[in-house]
């Protein structure tokens, strides 16, 4: 583990509490034990990794969660080298190829975007009022509808399972900002400089829309990036079924230090009547809201934090028989689009990752209640999917099903609320510090990132606090 920034406390050891063991809660536990801070990472599932689910069974690897994530974010380069996972990565075969299906057959990116990436664009720059629109409504303006139904919405249903009505411009983060920012050009730019910023800060996710330069495939994501991270933490710091139910911030004048002091589901002997500097919260903002705060005695209300809506989402894992797959693509990921809906088509998107396994996204904003659907029906719906797409013939040797009720958070148009939110907690709170896919970006990288830059700011808290006390003694 290197040391960079290691810190010197004076002999004082400095204990945070960081509630949530995804990978931005691990990724802050992991930054501040490499600085010398003492750390419990409380988590309330018996397995940590949160959005990051990987499965071994039956000769099968397979992830019910993220499989995809970039290098683009420097804590992400910085993790991957601290950990020593980077010559575990592995690169989709094919992986410069994507589709997009148009009437019902898979075409190849390029392919399909050439008739429509000449089109002339208005010369509007983005503007406020750029910002508020959706990002369909942006798209629409500046490109044309078929660029909206055949890129934007595939591409926003493959990052976020959103859709490109319920996006607001503002809210998307990197991915699309070189196009937001270029959109006054012609079309011809927009593929341009989507590959330049794939290049350079492509914010990868499930499908693999980014055209793969830096796409980095983590297979059984779980077992390599979470194990790596949780065999930094002893036993006494990682403490697994430790729902977090209450927090209670006691600030006696003296110290800014030693003032927080939480309550869990599983209250084992270690953490009873310990008290810890600071708290790095990365329980997502529905979690937190069931939380008990209080702030010298008195009840903090969490009324203010607003109801975020999240996208749920079916994950349908099916093998098939090499000779039962008349067109296996070679490639990353078919896109299938909402219009390809009346095509019969209902699955959200797909990363066929070699010729047999291939795992089916199903829900999203427009399909909220099928994702809800039972596996057989799950299983009828993706077979025949997968029989259009890619000729399968008969049923999946195997079938695999898991249901995230609140799989990602959409950034729609109340965003702004949630970010005012938590910048509330943290300016009425003194040591607490908010980190995840909620704040800043949903893409694995991001979630990264944000725990690495919550746990900077601990540290430059922690560091303030240590030598005001140091000045008033
Ligand atoms: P989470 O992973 O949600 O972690 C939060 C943790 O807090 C959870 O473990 C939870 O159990 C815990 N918790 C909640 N309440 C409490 C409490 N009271 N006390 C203690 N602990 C609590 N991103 C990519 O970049 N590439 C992909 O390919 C990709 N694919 C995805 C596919 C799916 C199906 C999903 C759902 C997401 C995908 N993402 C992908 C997004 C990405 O995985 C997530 O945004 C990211 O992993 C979120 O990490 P996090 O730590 O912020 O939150």
């Amino acid at each position: 583990m290197t040391n960079k920034w290691r810190l010197d406390f004076s002999g004082s050891a400095k204990r945070v509490a960081v509630v949530g063991a995804g990978v931005s809660g691990l990724a802050a536990a992991y930054k501040l034990k490499s600085n010398g801070v003492n750390v419990m990472v409380f988590e309330a599932d018996e397995r940590a990794g949160g959005k990051l689910r990987s499965i071994s069974k039956d000769g099968l690897i397979w992830d019910e969660g993220a499989n995809t994530m970039t290098e683009s974010e420097m804590e992400v380069k910085g993790l991957l080298d601290d950990l020593g996972i980077r010559e575990k990565q592995q690169f989709p075969i094919s992986q410069y190829k994507r589709y997009v299906v148009r009437n019902g057959v898979p075409f190849l990116f390029q392919i399909i975007l050439e008739p429509f990436l000449w089109k002339k664009s208005d010369s509007a720059k983005v503007s406020a009022e750029d910002a508020k629109e959706s990002v369909g409504g942006f798209f629409q303006r500046h490109f044309g509808r078929e660029v909206v139904d055949f890129l934007i919405d595939p591409f926003v249903a493959g990052t976020s399972a959103g859709d490109p009505e319920s996006l607001v411009v503002s809210n998307i983060s990197d991915p699309l900002l070189p196009v937001k920012s270029h959109a006054r050009y012609t079309g011809k730019y927009l593929i341009t400089d989507m590959w330049a910023f794939d290049v350079e800060t492509t914010d990868c996710m499930s499908s693999g829309f980014y055209f793969g330069l830096c796409c980095l495939l983590l297979p059984c994501a779980s077992k390599t990036l979470t194990d790596a991270l949780c065999k930094a933490f002893g036993k006494d710091e990682l403490s697994l079924k430790s729902k977090v139910l209450s927090l209670s911030y006691s600030h006696d004048g003296r110290s800014a230090l030693e003032n927080w002091s939480l309550c869990s589901s599983n209250q084992e002997k270690q953490s009873l009547g310990l008290s810890f500097d600071a708290v790095i919260m990365t329980a997502p903002l529905c979690n937190v809201k069931e939380m008990k705060i209080t702030k010298g005695g008195n009840l903090f209300p969490l009324d203010f934090l607003p109801e975020v809506i999240y996208m749920p989402l079916s994950v349908i894992i099916t093998t098939f028989k090499k000779e039962n797959v008349r067109r296996p693509l070679e490639g990353f990921g078919v896109l299938v689009p909402s219009k390809e809906q009346q095509n019969g088509l209902k699955t959200l998107d797909r990363v066929p990752k070699d010729l047999y396994l291939y795992t089916t996204f199903v829900g999203g904003s427009r399909n909220k209640e099928l994702a809800k659907a039972s596996t057989d029906e799950l299983k009828q719906i993706v077979t025949s999917d997968l029989r259009q797409l890619l000729g399968v013939e008969g049923d999946p040797a195997f079938v695999n099903h898991f249901f995230w009720s609140k799989a990602f958070p959409l950034y729609g148009r109340d965003y702004d609320s949630v970010l005012e939110a938590i910048e509330k907690m943290e300016t009425n709170l003194p040591g607490f510090f908010y980190a995840g896919n909620h704040r800043g970006g949903l893409s694995v990288g991001k979630s990264i990132a944000s725990g690495c830059k919550a746990a900077e700011l601990v540290i430059s808290y922690l560091e303030k606090s240590s030598d005001d006390k140091m000045l008033k003694e």
